[in-house]
């Protein structure tokens, strides 16, 4: 199966170069990575605020020793304040981004803003750390944060991390008043920065794969449910003649018999067959015959309600569930189906006939359709025995009233 699709796969170079380079994401991958950066952020920046709010409140506590120191408090503490003002915008942007559907766009602007607020944030602070310690702290812990939280394309990530590597060694060199410390520094940053850069190509390559085989099984699993409909069309329907299948036709009578029970309505069983049906075989061959059963399937379904079940039960027998029917309308409806038949010029240049068995169903017998089906075939066979062409209702069942309404050419009870 293909990963995606072809019309909007991004174009890219051919050949061996194709190999080389690393397959760019799906535009609908970045977009959806993007909006993980926001979700993440919109965790992280709280976070990161309550620790600029716990540095702000410790050093507001903290009386400085001198004026350099005063000078360190002030830029310390002014840093993490703005720094608290950007993470707070930061995380109204990340909740605005991944509301609903979710914007992309908003989703982008949220991971620059995150993104250039702690790397900014790291680095200021470390330089403002330099009057009075050595220590390159903040700058590390901006790096690992964003190589873990902000996930990035490769080259953007490259290019953030080689940014920030050496934004930040030429403020080592303009803060730290030591140069061979502001050297270690450097490199140290360097390193932190290349930690940071791992830790996004690292999350990159994971995310990319995670979301692509996400979406490749979405897809799988769409063309199994329309296959698994396909199958269900199949396994519902005969190949023929398009009818219900007998396993269709059961659960139809199931649902129309529990409606019949709790509405208190009668219910009719037709049991339906082409009289003389091999001798059109034998005569015009089977694909004819095929034809004439496709024919009588048109027929019969002009002739029934869409409510009603209409089943292909065998070679040419056709099974109709009537719900809401009692037997006088029951009789009247098969006598329709029969009249349809016996009226219609056949493609085969000829006329054909069918006999019908009608049966009320018990609908308190303890397997309505077994019994009805049988007394169905019973009075279908003395259709045929009678001379075929014609109509037979079946004996009621053993809890039901005998049918007592009698039209004036009631067909014969088996
Ligand atoms: P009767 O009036 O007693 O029903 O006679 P009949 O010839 O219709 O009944 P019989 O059971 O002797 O023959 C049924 C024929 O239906 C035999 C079989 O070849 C044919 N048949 C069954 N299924 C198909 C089918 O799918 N296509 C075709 N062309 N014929 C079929
Ligand atoms: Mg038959
Ligand atoms: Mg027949």
């Amino acid at each position: 199966m293909r990963g995606l699709d072809a019309s909007e796969e991004p174009r890219g170079p051919s050949g061996w170069r194709a190999r080389l380079r690393p397959k760019p994401a799906h535009p609908r991958v970045t977009g959806e990575i993007a909006l993980g950066n926001a979700r993440r952020l919109a965790v992280v920046a709280p976070l990161a605020g309550v620790v600029n709010l716990m540095v702000i409140a410790i050093f507001a506590v903290h009386t400085p020793d001198g004026a350099v120191e005063a000078a360190w408090r002030t830029g310390v503490m002014g840093s993490h304040a703005v720094m608290l003002v950007l993470m707070a915008a930061t995380l109204a942007l990340a909740r605005r981004a991944t509301q609903a559907a979710g914007s992309v766009r908003l989703a982008r602007a949220t991971q620059w803003l995150g993104l250039g607020s702690i790397l900014a944030g790291g680095l200021v602070i470390t330089a403002f750390d330099q009057a009075t310690t050595t220590a390159i702290t903040p700058f590390i812990l901006a790096c690992v944060v964003i190589g873990l939280v902000v996930i990035l394309p490769v080259p953007r990530t490259v290019a953030v991390f080689t940014a920030a590597a050496a934004a930040f060694a030429a403020t080592m060199l303009a803060a730290q008043p030591d140069p061979t410390q502001a050297l270690s520094n450097s490199v140290n940053g360097a390193v932190a920065a290349v930690v940071g850069l791992m830790l996004g190509l690292l999350r990159w390559q994971g995310e990319v794969g995670r979301l692509e085989q996400a979406e490749q099984i979405a897809r799988q699993q769409s063309e199994l449910e329309r296959r698994n409909i396909e199958l269900r069309r199949l396994l519902d329907h005969d190949a023929l003649t398009g009818l219900l299948s007998r396993r269709a036709l059961a659960v139809v009578f199931d649902l129309e018999l529990a409606r019949c029970r709790r509405d208190r309505a009668p219910l009719c069983l037709l049991l339906l067959d082409l009289d003389h049906f091999k001798a059109v075989n034998d005569r015009y061959g089977h694909p004819a015959g095929d034809a004439v059963l496709v024919e009588a399937a048109t027929l019969l379904r002009e002739h029934v309600r869409a409510s009603d079940g209409l089943a292909r039960w065998g070679g040419e027998e056709f099974l109709v569930v009537l719900s809401g029917t009692d037997l006088p309308t029951g009789l009247d409806r098969a006598e329709a189906l029969r009249r349809s038949v016996a009226e219609h010029r056949f493609e085969i240049d000829g006329g054909l006939t069918m006999s019908v068995g009608v049966a009320l169903v018990d609908t308190a017998s303890r397997d309505p359709f077994a019994e009805a089906y049988r007394r169905a075939d019973h009075a279908l066979y003395n259709a045929k025995r009678g001379g075929r062409n014609r109509t037979v209702l079946a004996k009621a069942g053993p809890s039901v009233r005998p049918w007592t309404v009698t039209p004036p050419d009631a067909p014969p009870v088996a």
